[in-house]
């Protein structure tokens, strides 16, 4: 059994609690209806949530990454689309912990804090996906400020997120060396947003494209120095995998509990149902994959925590991200199986669960990019 220190325990139990509660109930409709819930973020506000990651002195909860993770999971247990978009901003969030100035900390810890500020990550473009070191989007120094041009697609929180991080490139022709990370305020000018994606998964979570028209960017809004964006990226990549990591063992998790909830209900040939060999062996597998993603998971984001980096780590993050969003893909199938013909109907979660499941096989890097890196660290002399 995984040993959580007590506060680590406290917010997981606070989050759960708040998630059963207050989220679902919000989630489960603004999926329904294909939108995010601007109350959702009211929620995750006042209970201290946005600012999690943020030093106490400061308002935050001085959260680990195991604590982040725990949050994402149990978010995600109950709607893969708060899961997504919380751990967007989770991660939006991070680059500032871990890249900003001490002036741009004071600041957007203040926004964090005070006003209840929003995150957003923005890297894809239409041809650079896997392929993040050939983005387009161009940013040019012209005074004190950037001016920066480019679409950028598939952003989670587009809609609603307050301030973005972003990646643009400053010295073409030199691929990630020359890409750097930019803090972006939503109101800037020259910045536009698409229209709302319809999405066959995560439905209740805010996916839109961002335009950058000339979109002035204060100089002072660089993280770190002119082409530093690319190493960010990859740094804090270890991260927020684990956080999509979270987000699909909360999925696979969920579903398990739905799948042994109805077992136990559900009646046929005069017994229920639990008492079916070919049921029990699916609730047994089931049991034993979320197991191993939670083991994956907190071994690793404990060791993360505590600032070890390089490629092997890395290849745990991918492995934790790669091993657990093929779980949540496995069980929340089985999940529907177990369920029969009311696994397919809108009126249970589980077909939800199946959908969003997908989603964490392709974010934060596809499963074959995490499957590269792992066969890469594992071939190194
Ligand atoms: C719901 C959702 C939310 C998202 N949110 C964000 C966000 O907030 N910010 C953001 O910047 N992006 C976001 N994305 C984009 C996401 O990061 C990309 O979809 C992902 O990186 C894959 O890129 P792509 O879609 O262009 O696929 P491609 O890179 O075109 O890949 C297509 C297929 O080719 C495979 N492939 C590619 N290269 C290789 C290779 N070398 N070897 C083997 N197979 C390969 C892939 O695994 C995949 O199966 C989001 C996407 C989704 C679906």
């Amino acid at each position: 059994m995984i040993k959580f220190s007590d506060e680590q325990v406290m917010v997981r139990d606070m989050v759960a609690r708040l998630a059963k509660e207050r989220i679902r109930p919000v989630a489960i409709e603004a999926e329904r209806k294909n939108h995010f819930d601007p109350n959702l973020l009211k929620i995750l506000h006042e209970n201290g949530l946005l600012s999690l990651l943020l030093p106490i002195e400061l308002g935050g909860g001085n959260a680990d990454l195991t604590t982040c993770c725990l949050t994402v999971e149990e978010l995600s247990s109950v709607d893969g689309s708060v899961g997504i978009s919380y751990a967007t901003h989770m991660t939006g969030v991070f680059f500032i912990v871990d890249w900003a100035t001490k002036e741009q900390k004071e600041k957007y810890y203040r926004k964090i804090s005070q006003d209840g500020a929003y995150f957003g990550v923005v890297l894809t473009e239409p041809n650079a996906g896997s392929d993040a070191a050939s983005i387009k989007t161009r940013a040019v120094r012209s005074g004190d400020q950037y001016l920066i041009s480019g679409n950028k697609v598939m952003i989670t929180n587009a809609g609603i997120a307050h301030v973005f991080v972003a990646f643009a490139v400053t010295e073409p022709g030199i691929r990630d060396k020359g890409i750097s990370a930019f803090i972006v305020d939503r109101g800037v000018p020259g910045l536009k947003f698409g229209k709302e994606e319809e999405k066959m998964a995560v439905a209740g979570s805010s996916t839109r494209e961002v335009i950058f028209d000339n979109a002035e960017i204060p100089a002072e809004n660089l993280l770190d120095r002119e082409g530093k964006g690319f190493k960010i990226i990859m740094s804090e990549f270890m991260k927020s995998r684990m956080l999509v990591a979270s987000m699909a063992l909360g999925i696979g998790r969920g579903a398990f509990e739905e799948a042994v909830r109805y077992a136990k209900e559900r009646t046929q040939f005069g017994k229920s149902i639990s008492e079916f060999k070919g049921i029990q062996f699916m609730i047994a597998d089931m049991a034993m994959n979320v197991e191993l993603a939670r083991r994956m998971i907190y071994t690793t984001s404990e060791y993360i925590g505590h600032e070890r980096v390089g490629k092997e780590v890395a290849a745990y993050a991918a492995m934790s991200k790669c091993f657990a969003s093929d779980m949540a893909m496995k069980v929340t199938t089985d999940a529907v199986q177990v369920l029969g013909g009311y696994g397919i109907m809108k009126e249970y979660p589980v077909e939800r669960m199946m959908r969003d499941a997908k989603v964490t096989q392709i974010i934060e890097g596809t499963n074959q990019i995490q499957r590269i890196i792992i066969a890469r660290n594992a071939l190194r002399e």
